[in-house]
């Protein structure tokens, strides 16, 4: 089923976002992950690509074919295309059309030092090929502006091109503050993007991990979550407790606030999702 079509027919959904087994390990590594989020009913689950150069963009096929086809849980291939041909995405795109899957969220992909682009310079050069081929497309979004934007009417100005060649649906990027996100919103609509945007919200497990991802992704950390690193850095059981609930809070106020859907971040911890999707029932 096309991401489009769920929208259609579901209220608010909330969807987990995975990644593939690192090094040589098989996707079979991640089947009981994937077993336990089916149990939580998402709406659909998105697999991440090559992420940070961990270099296992052929799992992402792979593993999004076990959600589909085994699982029988709608799946999202990311693709990022700043690295690569129009062939190699040509040949991505069959293998994925092979697995039946339906759904692509079009990344350009980081910007790695003494790289040179090949045929793609942005996520708005992959669009029309992925539409081309009968795709349902996603693109990424930033609530708070992406780490390299002149500005966030820049931005919003790119998003709405997104939309405009064919964006079907937007995932954004993580983020604490709500009324940031809702402010983006806001501009965005404004602007004429029309697209269900899903705010992407990551619990916090540990200082380095927060203190890595706010470096590479430029979100703001709102007071009372400088707070409670603060007050459980050197406990980091209760620090993880304290950061899934935060992020339940968090997720309870989007949802009240209109948001059109959740994607969590589960970084393939099954029961942060447990935890989160329990709290909202
Ligand atoms: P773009 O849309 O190209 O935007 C990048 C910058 O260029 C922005 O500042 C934008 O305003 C500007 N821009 C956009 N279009 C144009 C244009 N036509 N002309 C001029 N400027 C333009 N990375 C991975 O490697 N693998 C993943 O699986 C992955 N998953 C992600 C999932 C989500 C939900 C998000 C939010 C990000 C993900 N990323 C992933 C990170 C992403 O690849 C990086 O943030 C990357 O730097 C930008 O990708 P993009 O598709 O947003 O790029």
């Amino acid at each position: 089923m096309k991401i489009s079509d769920i929208y259609k027919q579901k209220k608010q959904p909330k969807s987990f976002e995975i990644f593939p087994p690192k090094g040589d390990l098989s996707v079979e590594t991640v089947k009981d992950t994937v077993n336990q989020l089916q149990s939580l009913n998402p709406a659909f689950i998105s697999v991440t690509y090559s992420a940070g150069g961990s270099g296992n963009s052929l799992k992402t096929s792979e593993l999004c074919s076990m959600i589909k086809n085994d699982y029988k849980i709608e799946s999202v291939a990311h693709l990022t295309c700043i690295n690569s041909t129009k062939q190699d995405v040509l040949n991505m795109l069959k293998t994925l059309k092979s697995e039946n899957i339906e759904n692509i969220l079009a990344l350009r992909g980081d910007v790695i030092e003494g790289c040179t682009a090949h045929d793609f310079k942005h996520a708005t050069d992959l669009i029309p090929v992925l539409k081309n081929e009968g795709f349902c497309v996603g693109g990424a979004c930033y609530p708070e502006g992406h780490v390299t934007c002149e500005s966030i009417e820049n931005d919003i100005e790119h998003l709405y091109e997104k939309e405009s060649l064919g964006a079907d649906f937007f995932l954004s990027q993580l983020f604490f503050d709500n009324d940031a996100f809702f402010k983006f919103l806001e501009k965005a609509r404004k602007r004429g993007v029309t697209k269900p945007i899903e705010a992407g919200v990551m619990p916090i497990l540990s200082k380095s991990q927060i203190t890595r991802m706010i470096f590479m992704c430029g979100a703001s950390l709102p007071s009372h979550i400088i707070r409670l690193l603060n007050k459980y850095e050197s406990n980091p059981e209760d620090l993880e407790k304290v950061g899934i609930y935060t992020a339940l809070e968090q997720i309870k106020g989007l949802l009240e606030g209109g948001v059109d859907g959740v994607h969590i971040y589960t970084m393939n911890k099954p029961h942060i999702a447990k935890t989160i999707i329990d709290g909202l029932k």
